[in-house]
This record gives structure tokens, sequence and C-alpha cells, in this order.
């Protein structure tokens, strides 16, 4: 890996950078090959299509000022001392952005969050809230996509397309490579694709398992009913789900046959409000699989830093999803799961907002809630929100120009590096000189 480059050293050169993280997806690749000419992405190699152009989409960060107070150019100490009177006079500021920077940057933003008695919201989506709320009711037998490589035999792919979401994750984890107990890769694993239709994954998998529309939560009950010996009417197993009773009869006898098996599941392929008991029944099915072998469940979860966010969050507070620190001890806020709830609730009477553009993704009835509180806004390009923001920093770029740690899925956490510096602070400089102003006039 190289270090960070000047750009303006040798603007014309193309510089080739190794081992650079794609964060597109949730596979997180770190072995992606960058080419840059005259600060921009031009080639990539290893990526797959849709990491490339994700790469190649970039656009080079321009001159601004490190800072702006209601669009004027204003120095960085100007800026803090006027978001840190916003955050102090809030009765309840809402901190979001988590998942698009590094653990050392949220640790900061969830600090600031508590001292400035707001609300945070630790998950990229409602599917990832939802998910997680099922995963802690009972738990998660779960192993490292590297044990996984070495180890895993049965692969089945739960009502997910990973071929399409998470393209190279067969490719570098659960299906081609060879490993210690899978020495000939692929010849070694069955792959099973499992859902309720036919997708990228099915056209591979040596066999395809195809239940009715939306009946996810019914086919894991009558599998964990089937390991555990209890009888079963065959018409009405049909019935709810769309498989004979023999087909599910000889998945199950699949399933205990594995040395080490494995589910991919892919949260956001359901519907919102299927996730969670989707999630606790196809858990439950993996905890009971280990009374007869080895088998974990893997999910294939959303990109960039959204498994740090919720680390962090659960670390720091020990509650994961949206967390609110206005009364005495941290709580989970179970009605607002997302910026978008929060918002529609106009609950929040200023905003934090890093290297998000709710006035973009957002519709203008639900962002509208902004332009009546005082916003700070961090961001390494200008965009609608920062521009209507009452303070905005100019930050370097989350994965291009700062070096942290970031979460994989799996839990396994990576060294991000820069591959291009920036005359910019990052996220979580400006985020601990912040914490540092709060903190400071609490104590
Ligand atoms: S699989 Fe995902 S992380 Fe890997 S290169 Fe493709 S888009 Fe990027």
């Amino acid at each position: 890996m190289e270090s960070a480059i000047d750009p303006t050293t040798e603007p014309s050169t193309t510089l080739e950078i190794a081992d650079v993280i794609c964060m597109r997806c949730g596979c997180l690749c770190d072995d992606v090959i960058l080419q840059i000419h005259d600060s921009k992405a031009v080639a990539t190699k290893k990526a797959c299509t849709k990491g490339s152009k994700w790469f190649l989409a970039a656009i080079p960060p321009v001159e601004e000022p490190i800072c702006t107070i209601q669009g004027k150019p204003a120095t960085l100490e100007e800026g803090l001392d006027t978001a840190a009177a916003i955050l102090r006079t809030a009765k309840r500021p809402l901190i979001d952005g988590l998942s698009h920077t590094t653990v050392e940057a949220q640790q900061h933003a969830v600090t600031i969050a508590q001292a400035a008695k707001g609300v945070v919201v630790g998950t990229a989506s409602a599917f990832q809230n939802r998910h997680s709320k099922g995963a802690r009711a009972v738990g998660a037998v779960s192993a490292t996509w590297g044990e996984l490589r070495n180890r895993a035999d049965i692969v089945i792919v739960w009502n997910s397309d990973p071929l399409s979401t998470h393209p190279r994750h067969f490719e570098r984890y659960s299906l081609e490579p060879a490993g210690r107990f899978v020495p000939n890769g692929r010849a070694d694993r069955t792959l099973i694709a499992l859902g309720d239709e036919k997708n990228s994954t099915s056209s591979i998998a040596d066999y395809v398992v195809t239940f009715s529309k939306n009946r996810d939560f019914e086919v894991a009950t009558v599998l964990n009913a089937l390991l555990k010996q209890i009888p079963l009417d065959a018409d009405q197993v049909l019935r709810t789900t769309g498989i004979t009773l023999d087909t599910l009869v000889e998945l199950i006898a699949t399933m205990k046959r594995a040395k080490y098996g494995v589910i991919l599941h892919d949260p956001s392929a359901h519907r919102l409000s299927d996730i969670e008991h989707v999630t606790r029944a196809i858990l439950e099915l993996v905890t009971q699989l280990n009374n007869v072998t080895c088998f974990c469940y893997s999910p294939l979860g959303e990109g960039e830093n959204s498994a740090g966010a919720e680390q962090v969050v659960a670390w720091k507070t020990a509650h994961t999803g949206t967390v609110d620190f206005t009364a005495e001890n941290p709580q989970s806020s179970p009605y607002e799961e997302t910026t978008e709830e929060i918002l529609r609730e106009r609950s929040v009477d200023a905003a934090l907002l890093i290297n998000t553009d709710p006035l973009a993704d957002l519709e203008p009835k639900v962002w509208q809630w902004l332009g009546y509180v005082p916003t700070i806004s961090i961001s390494p390009s200008t965009t609608a929100t920062s521009e209507s923001a009452t303070v905005a920093f100019r930050s370097s770029e989350f994965g291009r120009s700062v070096s942290g740690t970031i979460f994989r899925s799996d839990g396994v956490a990576l060294p991000l590096r820069p591959v291009e510096s920036s005359s910019y602070p990052s996220d979580e400089e400006i985020l601990a000189k912040l914490s540092a102003k709060l903190t400071k006039r609490e104590g």
C-alpha cells in the first residue's frame, strides 16, 4: 500500500495505488487497485462493475472555504464556536450520518450527542435497524468471512441475491476460494438458493428451493419444527409455504449433513415489516442446527461504515439503533428508527449532519423542518444541505483522503488509508474539536 500522495507535485502522472477499500457494498473489498490521474480515478483493477462505477463516479474535490457561517466564509475556530453554541442551546439536536464516517469520528459524534442531550441515528437504514432488533432478541451464531472461506461446505442463500448486491462475496469469501477444509473451492461446496423468486444467484446454485411470496418466516419455522422432530401436516405445510413437506425434509437433511454450513441473508431484500421476525426465525433455526452440526449465520450488510456505526453506538451506550440522550440515561428510541421519521415528527430543534444530504435524499415535506432549525453540516463537497446549513464545514473525503477504521458486516475491522492528501480536516478532527468544546463546558 502506498502512502498518501500529494497530487500537486506530479499533476499529470497516473498513480496506481494498491489495496484500496471499495465501500460501495457491504463486502468492503480491500484489494482494489486504483489508478488516479490529475486527482480523478480513471481505472480500477479487481473491483466488480458496481465498485468500479462507484470509484470512477467520484468527483475530484474543488477548493472552497474551510467553513462558512450563514453562507459567509469563516475560520474553522469561528465555525466550531458557532456550532458548539447551536448544540448547547438546542433541547434535542439530531446527530446523523455515522455510517458515512470512520469509527474514530463516530465515537466523537456519540460523545457530542451525549453532551448536547440529543438523539443519534446509529444505523444506516430502517432495514438494518429491524435486522439488529431481531438479532438482539435471540442472539446470533455468526462467523467471520475468513472462517467461511476456510470451512463452509454448505452455503445457503436465504431469499437474497448476493451475485447482484454483493458481487464479489462468492469470489472472495463464501463459494469459490479454496480454504483449509475446502481445498477445491467451488467443487467442495454446495450452493442452495432458497427464496420466493429466481434471481442471478439461483441461476448458479446447485439446488434452488422456491417458496410462496413472503413466506420466509413460515419456511424457517417448519425447518425448525423438522429439526425438533415435531410431526407436521403435509397439506398444511404446502398451503402455508408453497413447498412440499418432502422437499423441506430433504433440505433439512442436507443442512444436517454439512460439516460447516452458513446461511447468507440480506435483510434489505425483505419487506420492512417482515425483517425482524424473519431474522429471529432464521437465527433460531441456526441455533438449533448447532445441536447437530456446525452452522452459522452471516448478514450481507450495507456499505461504507454502517457496521461500525452500529458497533460504536453499542459500545458507548449499550443500545443500538437510534439512541436518545434527553433522559438521564441513554435510551433506544423505538418509534424513531430513521432520520426521515425524526424529521417527520419534527422532534428535534437542531441538526449535526455528517456526510449526509437529506435535502437531496428525502422528500421536501420531510426535510423542510431543517429549514426551521439551525443546522451544522460536515461534508467534503458542496451539497444542497451544506449550502443551506447555518454552519458548513468542509472536510477531507471519507474513503479517499482520511485514515481510520471501518467495520465489515462480519465484524472485522479494516484500516482505511488515504489515497490522496487533502488540505481539509477530517470528520474526526472536526468532531473531536467540537466534542472538546461541548464537554469542556459541562466540566
Ligand atoms: S463487491 Fe462490493 S465492495 Fe467489492 S468491489 Fe464490488 S461493490 Fe465494491
